[in-house]
C-alpha cells in the first residue's frame, strides 16, 4: 500500500500501487497523477513523461483517468525533488479499472462543506478530511482494545437487545417484531442505553472487564455532540474504589493521545491546520500532564465567582452546564479535570453514597474546549442501601432482581465508567460535529442510508 511505499528507500526499483486519482494534472510533457489508496494521509504523485512512449493500455488510461477514478500505475520508485514528499513513481504505465465522470462526480472539486458531504455519506470517506477521521477512529479502536487487554481486562459483549433502563440515561428505543403474538421477546424490550449494569455483573466474576459497543439513545436535541446510535466503552473493575476509577480513566486517556500521537501524525497534522490550530500540542500538552481534581461544591464555589460570565449560573444541586466545564478546564486549572462527589440527585440510582447523605461517589473527567468525556463512579454494593435508594427514588425495583443478586452473593466494591467513542474522536480530531466522525450517523430526523 502506498504508506509502505513512504517507508522505503527509493532507489530506482519497480512498484506498483493501487488507488484513487486525488488530482491529474497535466504539463506541455509531463502527466503528474496524485494517487491514493487510504492507507495513509498523503496520496503518491505519478509522474508521467510523455518523451517516452506508452503502451495502447496505459495512453488509454492517461485520457480517461480523471479526480475520482481508480487505477493502477507501474514504475520506479524514485526521491522526489518536490518538497511535500520524499518519494514519487517515474510511472511507465497504468490502467484504469473505473472511470469516475467529471461531469458527474461529486467530489470533482476540493473543499467541499462538511454539511454538503453528509449528504453523500457513501462517497465522503474518499474526501482527506472524512478519510483521516475514519483512520483515527480505527487506530483508536485498536489502542482502546490494547489499552485493557495489556492490562489483564476481559472484553465483555454485553447485549443490545435489553429490557432493563440503565440508568434513565436516555429515552430509549423499543424493539419489537411484526407477525408476532403479543410481545417477541415476551415483555417489551429496548435497545441498550448503556452495557454498565450486564458489565458489572461479569465484573464481580471476572475482576476486570470492559465493554466497547453500539449504544442508542432516542435524544431529541438535535446538538453537535449527540447521537440516537453511538459506540461506549465501560471498563469495570471489582475491588475497586472511586480513586482507582480516577487513575484508570486518567491513564486511559493519556494512552489513548499518546498512542494516536504517535501512530496517525499525518492525520493529526492534518486537522491541526484545518480544523483546530494548535490540535497537536494540546493533545500532547494532556498526555503528560497530571489531572487535577476538585469536588463539585468547589467547583460550584469557583464558578460562582464568575457568576456574571455564564448563561447558567452555576447553582449546587444542579447539573454542570459545559459552558462551566469549559470554564473550569480552560481558565481556572487550565487542563483536564476530575470533578468528584456530585449531588445524589443529579446522579443514577446505582452510585455509591457519601456519608454526608447528599452527594455520590461520582466522577466526571473534563477536558479544556470540550467538557465532559468520561463520566463514572463507585457502584452502591450494599443490598439494604442500593434497595432504599431505589425505593427513595420510585423505582419497581422487581426488574433488577438480578442485578440485586449481586449484593446478595459476594457482592465486593466495583468501580467503574463510561466513554463515548464518538466524544473521543471529536476530541482528538477537533471535529465540531459528531456527524463527522462516525461513518453512518444516525440522528432524529436522519437515518439516511
Ligand atoms: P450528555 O450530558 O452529554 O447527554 P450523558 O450524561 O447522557 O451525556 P452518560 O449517560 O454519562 O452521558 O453516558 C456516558 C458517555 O456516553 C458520555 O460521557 C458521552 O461521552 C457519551 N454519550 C452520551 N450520550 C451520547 C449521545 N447521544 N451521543 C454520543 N455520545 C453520547
Ligand atoms: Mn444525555
Amino acid at each position: 500500500m502506498i504508506k509502505d511505499l513512504f517507508k522505503m528507500e527509493p532507489s530506482g526499483q519497480t512498484v506498483s500501487v493501487r488507488g484513487w486519482v486525488r488530482t491529474k494534472r497535466e504539463m506541455k510533457n509531463l502527466v503528474f497523477v496524485e494517487l491514493y489508496d487510504g492507507s495513509c494521509f498523503a496520496p503518491i504523485q505519478c509522474t508521467f513523461d510523455r518523451s517516452a512512449s506508452f503502451d495502447a493500455e496505459t495512453e488509454d488510461a492517461l485520457k480517461r483517468l480523471s479526480t475520482g477514478a481508480s487505477a493502477e500505475i507501474c514504475g520506479l520508485l524514485l526521491s522526489s525533488p518536490a518538497k511535500k514528499q520524499r518519494v514519487e513513481i517515474a510511472a511507465k504505465s497504468a490502467r484504469i479499472f473505473g472511470e469516475a465522470s467529471a461531469e458527474t462526480y461529486p467530489l470533482q472539486k476540493k473543499g467541499h462543506s462538511l454539511e454538503f458531504l453528509r449528504e453523500i455519506a457513501h462517497l465522503r470517506p474518499r474526501t482527506n478530511i472524512i478519510g483521516a477521521a475514519a483512520r483515527i477512529r480505527s487506530r483508536l479502536a485498536f489502542a482502546v482494545h490494547a489499552f485493557f487487554q495489556e492490562r489483564g481486562f476481559q472484553y465483555i459483549h454485553t447485549p443490545i437487545i435489553t429490557a432493563s433502563d440503565a440508568e434513565g440515561a436516555g429515552a430509549m428505543f423499543e424493539v419489537t417484531a411484526p407477525c408476532h403474538k403479543g410481545d417477541f421477546f415476551g415483555r417489551r424490550s429496548f435497545l441498550t442505553v448503556s452495557g454498565q449494569l450486564e458489565g458489572e455483573t461479569y465484573a464481580l466474576a471476572l475482576s476486570k472487564i470492559y465493554t466497547f459497543g453500539p449504544t442508542f439513545r432516542a435524544e431529541n436535541s438535535n446538538t453537535a455532540r449527540h447521537l440516537a446510535e453511538f459506540w461506549m466503552i465501560e471498563p469495570e473493575i471489582a475491588f475497586a474504589h472511586i480513586e482507582d476509577g480516577m487513575t484508570l480513566a486518567e491513564e486511559f486517556l493519556k494512552y489513548l493521545l499518546k498512542d494516536i500521537l504517535k501512530n496517525r501524525p499525518d492525520d493529526l497534522a492534518f486537522f491541526d491546520e484545518r480544523v483546530q490550530n494548535g490540535l497537536v500540542s494540546m493533545l500532547e500538552t494532556i498526555s503528560e500532564s497530571g489531572f487535577a481534581h476538585i469536588s463539585y461544591t468547589d467547583a460550584i464555589k469557583e464558578l460562582e465567582k464568575y457568576s456574571d460570565k455564564f448563561e447558567f449560573k452555576p447553582v449546587w444541586g444542579f447539573d454542570l452546564q459545559s459552558e462551566h466545564e469549559k470554564f473550569l478546564t480552560e481558565y481556572v486549572v487550565k487542563g483536564p479535570l476530575i470533578v468528584t462527589a456530585y449531588p445524589k440527585e443529579i446522579k443514577p440510582f446505582y452510585m455509591k453514597q457519601n456519608s454526608d447523605e447528599k452527594t455520590v461517589q461520582a466522577m466526571d473527567l473534563l477536558v479544556p474546549r470540550f467538557g465532559e468525556i468520561i463520566g463514572g463512579s463507585e457502584r452502591e454494593d450494599n443490598l439494604s442501601r442500593l434497595m432504599e435508594r431505589m425505593k427513595e427514588l420510585g423505582m419497581d425495583a422487581a426488574p433488577y432482581w438480578w442485578y440485586l443478586d449481586l449484593r446478595r452473593y459476594g457482592s465486593a466494591p466495583h468501580t467503574g465508567f463510561g466513554l463515548g467513542f464518538e466524544r473521543l474522536v471529536q476530541f482528538v480530531t477537533g471535529l465540531a460535529n459528531i456527524r463527522d466522525v462516525i461513518p453512518y450517523p444516525r440522528a432524529a430526523g436522519l437515518a439516511g442510508f
